[in-house]
């Protein structure tokens, strides 16, 4: 017997699982199958409405077929799931942004995959024994599906609590959650659905709907705002341990019991979705970056394995609580190069202008490229880039251009650049400048382009060449929403994070604030590394200690300075630049100018800055990556 049941009754287009025994678990042909009906009931006018149900008392849909991706990917077979996930996203997708009203009903379970059918409809109905979760943390995977949209716009911290202990919603709670939004007693059912097919139209559905029992989570909103507010999984973790209530111990425990990893990446998948307004595309992106590794990468086949295959329950994931390290996370979350969700429409190509095709542009205008988007450069060096056709001036570059992106080395530059195509560039178009150049500069600019009617952003870039080229830069942006909107694509192409930071120019100071950091932390890890060599300190062993001490910072971490220590950097390459020391001296100087305009107290920044210039204009710096502070900190003694 087939697993689901697909046909027209009425005014209807119905689709029924018909698994009951396994719990209705979706298996990768049903999706096929809802896929195809949902596509030829879209322009079908005998069609009114969908609606999707299930048979059986137990379970609308209890997730997805997770024994058959085990047994693909212990057999090294990781195809199978990447192809099943794409091809459930997009269907997600599809019922979330389906142009006629689609109406499920959910008895019983509804987890997983079945939030991925259920949950994105335009009315969710549950009953008296409705039960909705997300349990993915459970075995190392994240709320997928489409899930980490519906848990970033749950109230409060909500979403973080639900996506984190895979806690199970009664129907009060799915409803108050906003994984649901009718309460219709279950006798009631086969007298709606008969009213659906014949009317098409789902008035009847809404007059059925009743106030749902009580729930138990609406009490419990204000703790799980305190105890799930944490950035990093530490914080919350942290939080729950220093809590003495009932409710935070049995919420640890259910953190206990679920992949870290993952728990982790659900955090950051929460707070990148807010970061803008969540939308489902963007949330299914982005769990896709994760599922897409999960298998080869991460803890999904160890916890499948614990949890179905040997049931011991005790799954040995790669990390602990406290020990999730940024850089595996980050891994877990960085775009996929070559791989892209598609959601059943064309993609709206925009023409690109990119100005400053250097070590830092010349690889995002590629990425722009491999995206799909029609890229025309101009540098002053005649350079050749990967997939930019070259035009002759900068104002022959902008001509027609949706999006215009300059990339070039300072204040003065960009300025003279923005005198010569403003005039040039078509109404409306963005202008989005992701040079690092002083505040004023970019404001200045910025006011120049709004008053020819244009949408300015300045949004310079961490990251450096390696980011660039892996599209993985995070953007610092200032300016209007309207203009961040228009641009947001572009930016998910050529970086994995954007911050909207405020207004014209506070991209800048974002970015100089932070670039002060790193120029103040670099020498402070020199330094320690070199006091450390007279002290009679192996290396290795100052970096295990420092780098899960309080010491630690990106500086050590991620770029460690001493070659062949820490993850492969700049110091394994005799120091070539990575980030050039010259490039940390602009930054700083950047940070002391806007220091001095705005009458702010920045001796370590200062001294930070007067070390690199002379590093840079009076000894070996200048060329030679940042982080070479190191070897000129051993040679010298305390004077
Ligand atoms: P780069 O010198 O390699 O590139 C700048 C490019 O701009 C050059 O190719 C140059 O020929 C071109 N250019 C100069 N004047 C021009 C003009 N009037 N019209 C057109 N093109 C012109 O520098 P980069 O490393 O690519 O850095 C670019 C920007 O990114 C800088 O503001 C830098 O501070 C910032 N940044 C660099 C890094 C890094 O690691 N390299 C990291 C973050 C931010």
């Amino acid at each position: 017997m087939s697993d689901i049941l697909i046909r027209h009754s009425g005014r209807a287009g119905r689709i029924t699982l018909t698994r009951a025994k396994a719990l209705n678990a979706m298996s990768y042909e049903m999706c096929r199958q809802i896929e195809a009906a949902l596509l030829e009931w879209r322009d079908d006018p005998a069609v009114a409405l969908v609606l999707i149900d299930a048979e059986g008392d137990r379970a609308f849909c209890a997730g997805g077929d997770i024994a058959e991706l085990y047994a693909r990917g212990i057999a090294g077979d990781f195809a199978y799931g990447q192809t099943f996930w794409r091809d459930e996203y997009r269907l997600n997708a599809l019922i979330a942004e389906y142009p006629k009203p689609v109406v499920t009903l959910m008895q019983g379970f509804t987890m997983g995959g079945g939030v991925g059918i259920g949950c994105h409809a335009g009315h969710r109905v549950v009953c008296e024994n409705s039960q909705i979760s997300m349990p993915e943390c459970g075995i190392g995977l994240v709320p997928d599906v489409g899930g980490s949209f519906l848990l970033a716009r749950a109230p409060g911290r909500l979403g973080e609590y639900l996506g984190l202990t895979a806690a199970r919603m009664g129907p009060a709670d799915a409803i108050l959650a906003g994984f649901a939004d009718l309460y219709v007693p279950q006798a009631h059912w086969p007298g709606i659905i008969a009213a659906l097919e014949q009317d098409g139209e789902v008035d009847a559905l809404l007059a059925a709907a009743v106030t749902p029992p009580e729930g138990t989570l609406a009490v419990s909103l204000a703790e799980i705002d305190a105890l799930f507010a944490g950035e990093r999984l530490r914080d919350v973790v942290n939080a729950l341990r220093a809590s003495d209530s009932a409710f935070a111990t049995q919420a640890l425990t259910a953190l206990g019991r679920n992949a870290p990893l993952s728990m982790a990446c659900t955090l950051e998948i929460l707070h990148r979705l807010r970061q803008g307004t969540p939308s489902v595309r963007k949330a299914l992106e982005l769990e896709y970056r994760f599922t897409h590794r999960a298998m080869e990468h991460g803890d999904l086949l160890e916890g499948i394995r614990a949890a179905i295959i040997d049931k011991d329950r005790t799954p040995a994931w790669k990390h602990s609580l406290d020990t999730v390290p940024l850089t595996g996370m980050a891994a877990m979350l960085q775009p996929l190069r070559g791989v892209r969700l598609d959601f059943h429409e064309e993609k709206t190509m925009m023409n690109i202008a990119f100005i400053g095709l250097g070590n830092m542009g010349g690889p995002m205008a590629t990425n722009l490229y491999r995206a799909g988007h029609h890229v025309t450069g101009y540098d002053t060096a005649s350079v050749a880039v990967q997939g930019v056709s070259s035009a002759h001036s900068a104002v022959d570059a902008v001509d027609g251009a949706d999006v215009v992106i300059t990339m070039l080395p300072n204040g003065d530059i960009l300025r003279s650049v923005a005198n010569e195509i403003i005039p040039a560039m078509k109404p409306g178009a963005v202008f989005l400048d992701c040079s690092t150049v002083d505040v004023e500069s970019a404001r200045a600019v910025a006011a120049q382009a709004e008053a020819a009617g244009l949408l300015p952003l300045d949004a310079p870039v961490s990251g450096g060449i390696g980011g660039a080229t892996a599209g993985t830069l995070t953007f610092m942006v200032g300016g209007s929403d309207d203009a961040l909107a228009k641009a947001a694509p572009l930016l998910d192409i050529m970086g994995q994070k954007t911050v909207h930071c405020g207004a014209s120019g506070n991209g800048q100071a974002a970015k100089i604030c932070n670039n002060m950091i790193l120029g103040v932390t670099m020498i402070a890890t020199c330094e320690a590394f070199a006091l450390a060599d007279k002290l009679g300190l192996d290396r290795q062993a100052m970096f295990d200690v420092v780098s899960t001490s309080s010491g630690y910072s990106w500086s050590m971490n991620a770029y460690c300075p001493a070659p062949g220590i820490g993850p492969k950097s700049p110091a394994d390459n005799g120091y070539a630049p990575g980030f050039a020391a010259d490039l940390m001296l602009k930054d700083l100087r950047l940070s002391q100018q806007a220091a001095e305009a705005a009458d702010a107290d920045t001796p370590l920044g200062q001294a930070a800055t007067d070390l690199y210039r002379r590093f840079v204009e009076e000894e070996d710096g200048k060329g030679r990556d940042f982080s070479a502070m190191l070897p000129r900190f051993e040679g010298r003694r305390r004077g």
